[in-house]
């Protein structure tokens, strides 16, 4: 569900033309739809028992003003930096909804995360938490810890971004999971008082979930039986999205109902990372036809945005939909789809079907809001892709474009 539809043959971010965005922003440029985000955020948030953290995975959209619209619809945040963890705080999200994820925090990382007293670590190593508990010590602050366990689950998605198999970078080895527990208890101002689990993205059916949940459920028994205090589980994120026509990924109603039941009973409080789900229906990426162009057997269109814009195709083999903004007439024909950067890995798509393709026709990439404009760069010295949100009837630029002298202004 979301807000990007036709109007008399126009496609609108829900009141607002994308074309009067291009006209008046520019392009290439994201545009989000508030009632969108907000919608996703309390149909998820809903499908779970009250008292359950739904934890924003910041990594996926970590635009200031699209975390301050999350948090007030009573989203916490799961960040993987400090950098993240600033954002959420400015945000206005609340300390106690905030855990921090990710494979290899630095010592000035944690520190911060501890002096703002955030619910909850993963840790995903014993180094990681040898080093937790020296600063913590130093603080003279309790670091509430969860332990990010591998359940050695397949999460039947892209191989780019699964992360739940036992040879994944990620996670502590299922084998290895009590003696780990065992170190955090020893290990001065450490509460080993969670679990977490989180086992790759855009997962579309509910199998690997509910194998995850039946891991995850077990172990919290047997670290109770072990003596360990474990309050809370974090079942990550994940949830996977539809990104083609006919994709049917489970509804995040189905995917809580088959997780709290088998969760149910255990008596911890749940904690959930969606990123995607919120965010990926949210956004579109606007581009404008530069030029067309003919080879020996292949019809190209190149477009103002580039893989530095949107790098999924590109890092994944990631499709968009691919929607013109202005609905024409006539027999669309396949081209593909490519930005100006000079790689041959800038390409959308093999096959756009365009209808009679011209130089400033504006085309929009669906489901571009999650892992979008937060992979942009600026290779090839283009400048960073702008942001805005649209809600009802208005919009606002969440993040300019920058100019040339800025983008240089480092390098003086
Ligand atoms: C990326 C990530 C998420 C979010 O994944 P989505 O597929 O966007 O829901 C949640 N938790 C962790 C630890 C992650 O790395």
């Amino acid at each position: 569900m979301h807000h990007f539809q036709y109007q008399n043959g126009a496609l609108h971010a829900e009141e607002v033309p994308l074309a009067r965005i291009a006209e008046e922003v520019g392009t290439p440029v994201y545009v989000y739809s508030a009632a969108t985000l907000r919608r996703h955020a309390s149909v998820f948030r809903e499908a779970f028992p009250a008292d359950t953290v739904t934890a924003f995975s910041v990594k996926a959209l970590s635009n200031l003003h699209v975390l301050k619209l999350l948090a007030s619809e009573g989203l916490g945040a799961d960040v993987v930096s400090v950098g993240e963890l600033e954002r959420a705080l400015r945000a206005g999200m609340k300390p106690d909804q905030i855990v921090f994820s990710g494979v290899g925090k630095r010592r000035e990382e944690l520190r911060a995360a501890l002096r703002a007293r955030i619910l909850q670590f993963n840790v995903e190593s014993e180094a990681e938490l040898r080093t937790l508990s020296e600063v913590a010590e130093e603080e003279g602050i309790e670091a509430s810890v969860a332990l990010r366990i591998n359940p050695d689950v397949d999460a039947l998605t892209l191989p780019g971004i699964s992360t739940g198999k036992k040879d994944d970078k990620f996670g502590i080895p299922w084998e290895r999971a009590l003696e780990t527990y065992t170190l955090a208890r020893d290990l001065p101002g450490l509460k080993p008082d969670g679990l977490d689990f989180h086992i790759g993205s855009q997962i579309t059916s509910l199998g690997p979930f509910e194998r995850a949940a039946e891991r995850a459920a077990s172990l919290v028994r047997e670290l109770r039986g072990a003596g360990f205090d474990i309050r809370r589980l974090d079942l990550g994120g994940g949830l996977g999205i539809p990104y083609a026509d006919g994709d049917q990924p489970p509804l995040p109603s189905a995917y809580a109902e088959a997780v709290t039941k088998i969760t149910a009973g255990l008596d911890v409080q749940l904690i959930f990372e969606p990123g995607r789900v919120i965010a990926g229906n949210a956004g579109v990426l606007l581009t404008s036809v530069v030029l067309t162009k003919h080879q020996t057997t292949k019809n190209f269109v190149v477009v103002d945005a580039a893989m530095n814009d949107l790098i999924r195709p590109a890092l994944y083999g990631a499709t968009h939909r691919l929607l013109p903004v202005a609905q024409k007439e006539g027999d669309p024909s396949a081209y593909a789809l490519v930005g100006p950067v000079c790689e041959s890995t800038d390409k959308f798509t093999d096959a756009a079907m365009l209808a009679d393709p011209q130089a400033g026709d504006l085309l929009a990439f669906g489901t571009a809001g999650a892992y979008g404009a937060v992979q942009a760069s600026q290779y090839n010295t283009r400048p960073l892709v702008p942001e805005v949100l649209v809600d009802g009837g208005s919009y606002k630029v969440i993040r300019r474009r920058p100019t040339l002298d800025e983008m240089l202004a480092l390098e003086e």
